[in-house]
């Protein structure tokens, strides 16, 4: 039964449903599997075996009983460092948390648990959720399991990555400018970012409150729809959680059909299309949208103008909100605390707190700090955040526009495959590039979705391959429409199936 560790959450949960295999046989699938491979990939931070098969026992007695049960019961997860686990390590990849234990749930977490799911690690990121690449972490490099000389994506990569390689079977991870949708596509999976306000993020460390959102990370379509259906709705302990009607994500992909396709305005939107686009992926992204034609829909060219500015917006709000939320690490209250050479403590407060931050973040997040706090200071506040408040203004209103003329839109999730590791690391402007199409989405408060739709050359390796991600995004709170269209497309493009696809280097 070594081959478990291979299937979707929808095909184990058949299996168990059917009694055919028990939770702690794919359990076990899964540790083999991890033990193999995770050394050369790093997806994980940390694995703990023991909870696995304490969860595993739980939810085959549960499944024994004989009555229904949720759909992830007994199904193994991983989960990115930046949920909190109550009486688990939560580090965010940072030094500054090397030893923080978390106080209680993340409700994401409770959910999971309330599903009788098996918890198998947390996964790797960017310190503080901050990059594109993993290569932020204070801890280790993710590595892309198509080249593993190339990154996995960020800042959710050791997710996608420990979904590409079956190292679990699903993961949940955040996207704040891209962090979910981008790693899928590097890595050549699924990754949905929802609506703003459609996952409660308490529990969750914050980086940018008005654009963080939680997300789900699968093999397919459908496990996407079961993973959101999970874990969405209204919480009242996040106050930006909306009332939203959690709709039956799973049974409405389960009956999207080729004839929805029939008359569906799909828009294309230039912007998307622009210089700095590797050109392989854009001529995948036109094979889709010759497919879409092909099966009835209505290809319209449209324009969000004003996108052009997101990735600038994008790094003003998001670094002002990260020196809000990120003053909380001073070395009193959370983790790592500076100490004298002598290991006294230090005598002086403010000296306690410079030292803690000096040492205790990476160059990224502190650029990032020193960013944001210039943002907001007397006197440029003006300028930098209230100028880049109105940009995303423009920005809702050019989605609100597009979205008055058709039903969704798609372009590339990323602008290049997966690049080499240390390839962008010293240009930090290169890096931001990577998220210029996934950020607008989360400016606009929308869903996105990035899906495998094929490869391109790997121009490092002989016969290797590197995924191509297609991004669809639909208007607020149409995450039934979102994923019915990627099951459309998965159905012809059948990524999984083909094994051309899925020539990693593991
Ligand atoms: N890569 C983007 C950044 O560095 C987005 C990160 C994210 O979505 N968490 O900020």
């Amino acid at each position: 039964m070594d081959d478990l560790c291979r299937l979707t959450i929808g095909e184990l949960a058949g299996l168990l449903t059917r009694r055919e295999v028990k939770s702690i046989d794919i359990l076990n699938s899964y540790i083999k599997r991890i033990k193999e491979t995770d050394p050369k990939v790093s997806a994980y931070l940390y694995n703990d075996f023991e909870e696995a098969v304490r969860n595993a026992e739980a939810a085959d007695k549960i499944i024994a009983s004989g009555g229904g049960f949720p759909p992830l019961t007994g199904i193994p997860l991983s989960i990115k460092d930046i949920f909190l686990i109550k009486g688990k390590k939560t580090t965010c990849a940072s030094k500054i948390l090397d030893n923080f234990i978390s106080p209680y749930d993340s409700t994401v977490v409770k959910k999971l648990k309330e599903n009788h799911y098996v918890f198998l690690g947390k996964t790797n990121l960017d310190e503080f959720a901050m990059g594109s690449s993993t290569e932020n972490s204070a801890y280790k490099i993710t590595k892309n399991p198509y080249d593993l000389n190339r990154v996995p994506g960020g800042s959710s990569g050791g997710s996608a990555a420990s979904v590409a390689a079956d190292l679990c079977a699903g993961s949940f991870g955040t996207d704040t400018g891209g962090s979910v949708r981008q790693p899928a596509a590097l890595c050549g999976v699924v990754g949905l970012k929802p609506t703003y306000g459609l996952i409660s993020r308490y529990g969750i460390i914050a980086f940018s409150s008005s654009l963080d959102q939680a997300g789900v990370l699968s093999k397919d379509v459908t496990d996407a729809a079961i993973m959101l259906g999970a874990v969405a709705g209204f919480d009242e302990k996040d106050q930006t959680t909306r009332r939203f009607e959690v709709k039956d994500y799973a049974g409405i992909v389960k009956k999207a059909d080729k004839s929805l396709m029939k008359g569906l305005r799909v828009g294309i939107p230039v912007e998307f299309f622009s210089e700095g686009l590797d050109p392989e992926i854009g001529s995948k992204i036109s094979e889709i949208k010759a497919l879409l034609k092909e099966l009835g829909a209505d290809i319209v060219g449209i324009s969000l103008p004003d996108t052009k500015y997101s990735v600038a917006a994008y790094y003003i709000i998001a670094t002002s909100e990260a020196s809000s939320n990120l003053e909380r690490y001073d070395g009193i209250r959370y983790g790592y605390r500076y100490k004298e050479e002598s290991g006294n403590e230090m005598q002086s407060l403010d000296g306690l707190y410079r030292k803690s931050r000096e040492t205790g973040f990476g160059n990224e997040v502190k650029r990032r700090i020193i960013l944001g706090t210039f943002a907001l200071s007397a006197g440029y506040y003006d300028a930098y955040y209230k100028k880049a408040s109105s940009v995303r203004k423009l920005i809702v209103k050019n989605y609100k526009d597009a979205f008055g003329k058709v039903d969704v839109i798609i372009g590339p999730t990323s602008p290049t495959p997966a690049f080499l590791i240390g390839e962008k690391t010293a240009d930090p402007l290169s890096m931001y590039l990577s998220d210029i199409y996934t950020i607008s989405v989360n400016l606009a408060y929308l869903p996105g979705l990035s899906m495998p739709v094929g490869t391109v050359k790997n121009p490092s390796k002989q016969n290797g391959v590197l995924p191509v991600g297609l991004q669809i995004i639909s208007p607020w709170a149409a995450e039934d429409r979102l994923l019915s269209v990627a099951k459309i497309i998965e159905d012809e493009v059948k990524f999984r199936e083909n094994a051309g696809f899925r020539k990693l280097d593991i």
